[in-house]
């Protein structure tokens, strides 16, 4: 019998992530200058990192040769947020800390709750841990508290939250997300995923990370990966009470965010004027794709982040012909919306190419 056959049946029962195709590989695959594409796939600012950001990394480069200490890190998101630096843990990329909270909190024999259309790492780390997956079905696209509050069993030790969600864009507004989690029963853990937390309006917004003094489950994650640019450096985190952070950290690989990260993360902190540019951008992009969409006709999800999801006819059919033109975006089938494709916010120059080889490949 094959070696491979010996891992545990929850852990060959899950499938891959599929990440958004890279330009290299469109420039193989297709024959395509790497200059002429356009990759609008992965939710990625396309300003790159902050230059005050880019400059930290390069001076990081001298310390290479020695374990990375995360102390300053922590110690200026615990200011950032107004908590003791014993609630903060650093991530390889938050997916790494939602890898942290599912080996924590679940295991085989148990199950996590999350919404249909949700977040693909949630599966995936629910699975890894040998716990059972429970789909709450969605409302227009986004989370139905009722329903995944209904989903919750007696052996469910997990609800993952992403808000906004990722890939349909949806939010749920503060009051509403509060209420939900304050019915969440106290023994099991809440993970609210705010990858896309920064790109919402400032009257959207709400410090969720305050309501871990009133609600001890709550475990509240943050990226660097998306506003700040700094995707492919790998750092995000998460902040919980003290006794839950600890037990995150048990399991955490002890230099899990390497130097360069680490440096990265800590200028991007403070270079507020590259994420307010950031945020910007995005506004006046998504009222572009938004407007484009229309006059091509097409509906979409109304989204809070950086990106948004569309709707054709045929998900993989359209892809396929933007990829022959050079566009990359999220087709998005294996989220149970093959007849959608998630684009994400560009420069204007890309936002128009998209919108161009779209109308082209709607009319092929
Ligand atoms: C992009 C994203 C993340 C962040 O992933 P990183 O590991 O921090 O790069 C987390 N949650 C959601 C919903 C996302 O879309």
């Amino acid at each position: 019998m094959s070696i491979a056959l010996r891992a545990p049946s929850y852990i060959r029962a899950i499938s891959p992530y599929v990440p958004g195709k890279p330009i290299t590989e469109l420039a193989r695959q297709m024959g395509i200058a790497v200059e002429k594409i356009v990759k609008l796939a992965s939710n990625e600012n396309p300003r790159g990192m902050s230059p005050k950001a880019r400059k930290a990394v390069e001076a990081a480069l001298a310390g290479a040769e020695r374990y990375p200490d995360q102390f300053d890190l922590i110690a200026a998101l615990a200011e950032r947020h107004g908590v003791a630096a014993e609630q903060v843990v650093l991530g390889n990329g938050s997916n790494d800390v939602l890898d942290m909270a599912a080996r924590v909190f679940l295991a085989p024999g148990r199950s996590a709750v999350f919404s249909q259309h949700a977040f693909a790492v949630y599966p995936l780390a629910t699975m890894s841990a040998g716990a059972e997956c429970i789909v709450a079905p969605a409302r227009h696209y986004g989370h139905d508290p009722a329903a995944m509050l209904a989903a919750i069993r007696p052996d469910t030790h997990l609800v993952w939250i992403a808000n906004p969600n990722n890939p349909t864009g949806n939010f749920l507004p503060q009051a509403e997300l509060r209420a939900f989690i304050e019915k969440i029963p106290p023994h099991v853990a809440v993970v609210l995923d705010e990858a896309y937390t920064e790109y919402l309006a400032p009257t959207d917004r709400a410090d969720a990370v305050a309501w871990i003094g009133d609600i001890p489950n709550l475990i509240v994650t943050r990226t660097f990966s998306k506003i700040y640019g700094l995707a492919g450096l790998r750092v995000g985190y998460g902040v919980a009470r003290a006794e839950v952070a600890d037990l995150l950290n048990r399991v955490r690989q002890p230099f899990n965010v390497n130097n360069l990260a680490l440096a990265g993360a800590l200028a991007a902190l403070d270079d507020h004027v590259f994420v307010a540019d950031s945020f910007d951008l995005n506004r006046r992009g998504m009222e572009q794709i938004v407007a484009g969409l229309k006059h091509l006709g097409l509906d979409h999800i109304p989204s809070h982040g950086n990106f948004v999801t569309v709707a054709v006819a045929d998900g993989a059919a359209v892809n396929h012909k933007l990829l022959q033109q050079g566009v990359i975006v999220r087709p998005i089938g294996g989220y149970g919306l093959p007849n959608h494709l998630r684009v994400t916010i560009g420069l204007e120059a890309e936002n128009l190419r998209f919108l161009e080889a779209l109308d082209k490949a709607l009319r092929a």
